[in-house]
């Protein structure tokens, strides 16, 4: 009982504060690091919908007629706040997460990297102006915000993600409804509350909570003008699809496969550093996560020779550990399908150099834990090459040439994130300029785009036109206008039936 009575509720956010909902539908949230659930939250229904939309709806006039900078001090001191708070954030994140503390704290700093971009705003929404187009004709372009906009987010990243997508639509003067994953709501919750006490007028920002049901509704609405989506690619199709046959306007970021190519000329120390962190950050759960190593020519042994005892060494625990560098994935059921997908890679016929398959932590026994996995050998065909694994296995290839690397790249589905380590500067820049990919490094092996550049990849990792943050934000969550403009007292020339012409 004492259990129940302490366990959280998240409900909705509507409208500046909290909102109980009448539906009885809710989901499980848990502790992946102790495998227990350790809240509820409410699943949306459409009357909880509904007054979300009319919130926005009125919110919106007077938003969209604030002054830029007025709006832009908001932000500022929503920044503040989330300095203020960053360690009670942090902790919940690890908490319904899982992930290590350090990379907590991190990825919420890079969703305030989006504020302090966004502070800064007013400059990007200058339109531009042409005087005399004709005789004492002036003609200028100014970009408007679009109305409501609407964020679904992953469980993968539950501050940053929202932030990538609702700071620069409130920012552009929009109404935000945010519907984040189901399975770590607290996080966005908490924003929602510091936004309020930045002085974010009412209705402007609201949190629906909840599944399917809610996204439909959501990107169905006809109020709606924008859907920001990040997510595994079958959904960000289906976003994709759906939401623009109700006429909105759509970003729709899916899943990965990232790729680290290997030359034999590479800093074989840096490589494995890069590796270790970006194949088992986070125990792989990120879009941006290095997944496979393509080791080009003669480098393949001398690499599996440094990597796999730092694979075996990697220190697995609870998030809240210091000592520990990769914590537990999200859920049983994910567990169970990257589990699944080992065993599919020793039957397909590659070489698991390192089996993190029977982890047992000693007070943690029903956590949701895998130690890290290496597989050698993998080949273009095997499951474990061509579909996301998002867990921390590690695959690696091996090609005769940088050519061979680049066709394997840019023939695999996915392409949000790639990198290549050489000490060659034609090598990678050729790689930079040829691979198909949205975000490419150089010696670099999680090439995330700062908050001033977009965040997007290419091909099956992103349906769309724009990316996220940067200057595709801006132009995603504006409107373009252009007005011609003649004062009275111009050149009258009476009634015009034809375009005008060169005479
Ligand atoms: P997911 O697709 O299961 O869920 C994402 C969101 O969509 C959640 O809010 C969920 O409630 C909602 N949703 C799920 N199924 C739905 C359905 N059938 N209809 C409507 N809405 C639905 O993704 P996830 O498991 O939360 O996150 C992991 C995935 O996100 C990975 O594939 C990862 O690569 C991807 N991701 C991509 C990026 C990127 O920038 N490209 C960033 C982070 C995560």
């Amino acid at each position: 009982y004492l259990l129940l009575f302490n366990m959280k509720k998240i409900n909705q956010f509507i409208n500046g504060k909290e909102h109980l909902s009448k539906s009885s539908r809710f989901g499980d949230i848990f502790n992946p690091a102790k495998g227990e659930k350790i809240g509820e939250v409410s699943f949306a229904n459409k009357d909880d919908v509904q007054l979300a939309i009319d919130s926005a709806r009125a919110a919106f006039p007077s938003w969209a007629g604030t002054p830029p900078l007025t709006r832009s001090r908001i932000l500022f001191k929503f920044k503040e706040l989330i300095l203020r708070d960053m360690d009670k954030l942090a902790l919940e994140l690890t908490n319904e997460h899982g992930k290590i503390l350090s990379d907590s704290t991190g990825s919420v700093t890079r969703g305030m990297e989006v504020v302090e971009f966004a502070c800064g705003i007013p400059h990007l929404l200058k339109g531009e102006f042409s005087e005399n187009v004709g005789s004492a004709i002036d003609s200028w372009s100014i970009r408007q915000p679009l109305g409501i906009s609407v964020g679904i987010s992953p469980f993968n990243f539950p501050a940053m993600v929202p932030m990538w997508m609702f700071v620069i639509s409130i920012a552009c003067g929009n109404c935000f409804i945010l519907k984040p994953s189901e399975k770590d709501p607290s996080v966005p919750m908490m924003l929602a509350e510091l936004l309020k006490e930045a002085g974010l007028p009412d209705g402007v920002f609201n949190v629906i909570n909840g599944d399917k049901e809610a996204v439909d509704l959501l990107i169905t609405d006809p109020l709606v003008e924008s859907v920001s989506f990040v997510g595994s690619t079958p959904v960000a199709e289906y976003i994709y699809h759906t939401s623009s046959k109700h006429n909105k306007r759509v970003q729709s970021l899916g899943g990965a496969k990232n790729h680290m190519v290997v030359m034999p000329d590479a800093d074989l120390d840096q490589v494995v550093d890069g590796l270790i962190g970006a194949g088992y950050g986070s125990a792989g759960e990120r879009c941006m996560a290095l997944s496979v190593a393509v080791a080009v020519g003669d480098v393949g042994d001398r690499l599996i020779e440094k990597l796999t005892p730092r694979v075996q060494s990697l220190k697995v625990g609870p998030g809240t550990d210091p000592e520990v560098e990769m914590g537990p994935l999200i859920s049983k059921v994910h567990l169970q399908k990257v589990q699944s997908y080992v065993d599919k890679g020793v039957s397909e016929g590659a070489d698991l150099l390192v089996d993190g398959r029977s982890i047992a932590l000693q007070g943690y026994e029903d956590g949701y834990f895998i130690g890290g996995c290496l597989f050698d050998n993998v080949k273009q065909d095997m499951t474990i090459y061509k579909e996301e694994i998002f867990g921390p296995v590690l695959s690696v290839v091996r090609q005769q040439s940088f050519d061979d690397a680049l066709n394997l790249i840019n023939d695999h589905e996915f392409g949000n994130g790639t990198t290549i380590y050489t000490r060659d500067g034609d090598t990678a820049r050729s790689f930079t300029n040829q691979c198909k990919i949205g975000m490419v490094g150089v010696n670099v092996p999680i090439p995330v785009p700062m908050a001033f550049h977009s965040f997007g990849g290419w091909k099956r990792s992103l349906f769309g036109d724009h990316a996220m943050h940067g200057m595709d934000g801006v132009r995603f969550f504006t409107k373009l206008k252009t007005v011609t403009s003649r004062w009275p007292t111009g050149i009258r020339k009476g009634a015009e039936f034809i375009i005008p012409t060169m005479k």
